[in-house]
């Protein structure tokens, strides 16, 4: 299956079919994302495999893949932040059945069995969002400033600074 993804999914029934969904959702959608982002222009591209394991999980493989708009936290422009993420969710009904579920996945408690495909996405990139998004050194306006000021603010006389060395000439100049 792919191209347009639906909005709501029954979770129980992709899991039972053994579903894999593919295509693209807009970061226009997600809210509480976009709020920390310079803007909401673009998609994900997703990837999402429902399935049930041996051990009677359901869960959700996938990868999310985008590029999205931050401002970077030093200079303040914008910063351009790919993202490849894979994601291995556990799906459950409740928190009760955290404490069960094998380590390989990280819990998504739904407590419905229909799910916003949206909202997962956006959960996992918000999880994979920088802390403090920084360009790296090279590609930051603000370290580039900093290294020319530190080479400008050195005093060109900063070595051996002899007061009176116009007198010692003078005095060694003086005839007699
Ligand atoms: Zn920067």
């Amino acid at each position: 299956m792919s191209g347009r993804l639906p909005e709501t999914v029954q979770w129980d029934r992709l899991t039972e079919g053994g579903e894999t969904l593919r295509g693209a959702i807009a970061i226009r959608g997600m809210t509480r994302l976009a709020g920390c982002l310079l803007d909401d222009e673009g998609d994900v591209d997703v990837e999402l495999e429902f399935g049930i394991d041996a051990q009677k999980v359901r869960y959700l493989r996938g990868h999310l893949r985008t590029t999205l708009n931050l401002v970077c936290q030093r200079c303040l422009q914008p910063l351009s932040h790919p993202l490849d993420i894979d994601i291995c969710l556990g799906l459950l009904l409740s928190e009760d059945e955290v404490e069960g579920l094998p380590g390989v996945y990280d819990p998504y408690v739904l407590e419905r069995r229909t799910a916003e495909l949206a909202v997962i996405v956006e959960d996992e990139l918000m999880l994979a969002l920088p802390l403090i998004p920084t360009h790296d050194t090279a590609g930051c306006r603000i370290d580039a400033a900093y290294a020319a000021t530190t080479v400008t603010a050195t005093p060109p006389d900063s070595g051996t600074r002899r007061p009176f060395a116009g007198l010692d000439a003078l005095l060694k100049g003086k005839p007699g």
